[in-house]
Order: structure tokens, then sequence, then C-alpha cells
């Protein structure tokens, strides 16, 4: 008889049983399995109708802050680009003209601010190199979107509607 190593199994060869022959046994294995896991607790979720709560650290969509006058926090300094590893910020300064304090805080605003999110990697140095406050992520999952160009967030996007 051949000799049996680790890896070899015996099989059992006696002849099946009227039962074994009409799958009974295994029948009811299978259904005892399924009638388990009906009880256990879900691993998945009904989503988007179900949300999981996020982690308290998750990095979201990026919001453009005011102040509480709503008045635009950014004052275009460039620190969140420079900051940004993935080179998905661009912005154009401007200057504030007379009678319009009431809309940006200091004399230098971002007259565009553009984020690339399909070059974004969502690691928050954006947010963490921002002196004023301006820029910080939410826990709002980026939306899929169609084209290339839906993926540039434009200031208009990013800044948090006026109370
Ligand atoms: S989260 Fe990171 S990659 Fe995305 S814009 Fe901010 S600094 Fe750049
Ligand atoms: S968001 Fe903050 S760091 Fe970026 S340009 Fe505006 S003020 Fe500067």
């Amino acid at each position: 008889m051949e000799k049996l190593t680790k890896r070899s199994v015996q099989v059992d060869r006696s002849p099946l049983t009227l039962s074994e022959k009409a799958y009974i046994p295994s029948i009811l294995k299978g259904l005892s399995i399924t009638v388990g896991h009906v009880f256990k607790k879900k691993a998945t979720v009904s989503y988007p109708e179900e949300k999981r709560p996020f982690s308290p650290v998750f990095r979201g969509l990026h919001i453009l802050n005011r102040d509480e006058q709503g008045r635009e926090n950014c004052t275009a300094c460039g620190l969140c680009a420079l900051a940004c590893p993935a080179e998905a910020i661009t912005m154009e300064a401007a200057e504030r003209k007379p009678g319009e304090e009431h809309l940006y805080r200091e004399e230098k605003y971002a007259a565009k601010y553009e984020i690339n999110m399909l070059r974004c990697i969502f690691c928050g140095y954006c947010e963490e190199a921002c002196p004023k406050d301006a820029i910080y992520m939410s826990e709002t999952v980026m939306p899929a979107n169609y084209t290339r160009k839906g993926f540039i967030y434009k200031k208009e996007d990013l800044l948090i509607p006026k109370k």
C-alpha cells in the first residue's frame, strides 16, 4: 500500500446509502448553513439609503469657509497649493476694492480657486497649511461624475453658502 504523507487524504470508498445517493445529508447541511446566516448580523448596508458612520478622521470634500460676518476667509496666500503634494490646487489672487469689505475678510482674496479632485489624494495637508481657517475637509463623499471636467471644483462649488 502507498505510504500516506501529511498532505494525503484517505477517501472513504464504502458504498453510499439510499439517502446519501439522494443527496439528503448534503442538502440538509447546506440548508443549516444558509439558515445560520439568516440570523447572523449583516455585514452589508443598503447604501445609499443607509450609511455607515464615518471615522472621526475621515477627510471628504473640501469646503471654503466664511467668517462670522459671511465674508470669505481665503486671502489667496497660496500656502495650501504649496503644501499640496498632488499639485491639485490653483488660484488667482485679487485686491479687494473699496466697498467690498462685506465680501472679503482681508485686502487680498481668491478671485479664482480650483481643486482638481482627480489629482487630490485627500491627505489634508491643505487644511493643515491654511493660516486663515479658510479651507477644511467635510464629511461629504466626492460624488461620481461623467466627465473629467466635472471633477474640477471651482470656488463657487467649494464656498460654503452664506447663512
Ligand atoms: S487634500 Fe491633499 S492632495 Fe487634496 S488638495 Fe488638499 S493637500 Fe492637495
Ligand atoms: S485656503 Fe488658506 S492657505 Fe489656501 S490660499 Fe486660502 S488662505 Fe491661503
